[in-house]
């Protein structure tokens, strides 16, 4: 069966400009013509018809950093321990019909516990459930200085985490062997954490030899490798070692930046996490007490300099948003990234949504089938009230999304509301203060120290 669309206006996902009175037409999901309308094929009878004229038509957009399981998370612990992994993978299911109905149509779940992601994307793929295109990892591979590795030695990384600690090279070997044999298409390596030394500069989580190791294994395997690293030492380490993908790369130096030119790495700033952080983060939350506002903000600038600098170079700037904590709730913010990169990276709006959808695409493990509107890739379009190469923000506003379809089939962008406290909101911690008597005074008044 044949679809014939009619597009106001289209970008295909590669040029620069988008051009008016185009037509697609997709035949068993994928598309046979797109180009002049005046030019298109002949519409038949019993086609169907979707009309979009006087609508904005872009290929499916794509987020490299959206964590499946994460489940909009307030805590680490929340990921972590206290839900159920049968929950969660339904969960995830749910939220990745959420990232979904925002236009987003293929992402990669970049870490997550257990098989989680890769259930999701199986499910979707079997077409149990309508979902995005799922790239998927397992648990991030991680040392005792690693992300992920946050509880204390004697409790270590529980079997629900979101990190498998290894205590050796061969142990780092075997994980990605159990994870590829069990089906990840990536391999994520925490290469750094929250360990710096007395100069205040993270320390990388493996050695060079070891992160050279795991990556080639990674790379024998037939799979790719990604890395959370923003200190200086574990991007350079990464990037000598040729990972794929490198997410924040914030304390980038020139050897590192060097090393990532040489071994074409790509690079995956997230920086929305960041922003939100600054912009987002109010008194009440604990975050606030810990200083991560001033902490995230010079963090930011730092990296919008160095990758600023990374992207005139030719380095693959690539949009992901960390989408699945509290800050970045699944299917709200994808978008912001590109808004980033137009503001602080000195993108233009045409060079920003090349980034989410034909650039993206070719770090996608099925990416050959994405990221472009041209005959022979899958129908996967976003509709837009609104021109994005004016102003990437309206693929924020989702009463703007008229449609998103998946293989050429309009998807339902209803979206159930639920109730969070049900699902994702299940950390112990009752306080956000101690209730001091000063404290109580300078809260409350004196009146209230007397029972
Ligand atoms: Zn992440």
């Amino acid at each position: 069966m044949a679809t014939f669309i009619k597009c106001g206006w289209l970008y295909d996902g590669k040029g620069e400009t988008a051009a008016a009175d185009q037509a697609i037409l997709v035949q068993d999901g994928t598309i046979a013509y797109a180009g002049p309308a005046a030019a298109a094929p002949a519409r038949k009878q019993d086609d169907v018809f979707l009309d979009y004229s006087g609508l904005f038509v872009l290929p499916g957009l794509i987020d490299l950093h959206t964590h499946l399981a994460y489940g909009n998370a307030k805590s680490e612990e929340n990921i972590d321990i206290y839900s159920p992994m049968e929950f969660r993978a339904l969960r995830g299911m749910f939220f990745a019909q959420q990232v979904l109905a925002a236009g987003y149509t293929s992402i990669c779940s970049p870490g997550d516990a257990g098989r989680i992601s890769l259930s999701i994307r199986n499910a979707v793929d079997a077409g149990l459930f309508t979902g995005p295109r799922v790239m998927a990892a397992g648990p991030y591979i991680t040392s005792r200085q690693g992300l992920a590795d946050w509880y204390p030695t004697w409790i270590g990384t529980p079997e629900t985490g979101v990190g498998h600690l290894v205590k050796s090279l061969d142990e780092s070997i075997e994980e990605v062997r159990r994870q590829v044999k069990e089906g990840v298409d990536c391999i994520k390596i925490a290469m750094d954490g929250r360990m710096k030394r007395a100069d205040g500069e993270f320390i990388a989580a493996f050695t060079q030899a070891e992160t050279s190791a795991i990556v080639e294994e990674v790379h024998r395997l037939g799979r790719k490798a990604i890395v959370h690293a923003r200190g200086r030492e574990a991007v350079l380490y990464s990037a000598r070692a040729a990972v794929d993908l490198i997410f924040h790369a914030s304390y980038m130096d020139e050897e590192g930046l060097d090393a990532v030119l040489k071994n074409k790495c790509s690079i995956a700033p997230t920086l929305t996490f960041l922003r939100h952080d600054i912009d987002f983060t109010q008194p009440t939350d604990q975050a606030f007490h810990h200083g991560r506002r001033a902490a995230s903000q010079a963090e930011f600038d730092t990296a919008c300099a160095v990758l600023s600098r990374a992207y005139k170079l030719g380095v693959p700037i690539l949009p992901g948003t960390d989408s699945g904590f509290a800050l970045t709730p699944y299917g709200e913010w994808h978008a912001k990234e590109l808004d980033i990169f137009v503001k602080y990276l000195g993108m233009t709006t045409a060079q920003a949504l090349r980034s989410a959808t034909s650039l993206a695409a070719k770090f996608l493990s099925h990416g050959a089938g994405v990221g472009a509107i041209e005959a022979g890739k899958l129908a996967d379009l976003v509709v837009v009230d609104g021109d994005p190469l004016r102003d990437v923000t309206v693929l924020l506003e989702k009463q703007r999304i008229k449609a998103v379809l998946l293989g050429g089939e309009p998807v339902d962008l209803r979206q159930r509301s639920y109730d969070p406290s049900k699902v994702s909101d299940f950390s112990h911690q009752w306080w956000s203060t101690l209730y001091t008597r000063e404290r109580v005074e300078s809260l409350f008044g004196a009146s209230r120290v007397a029972a």
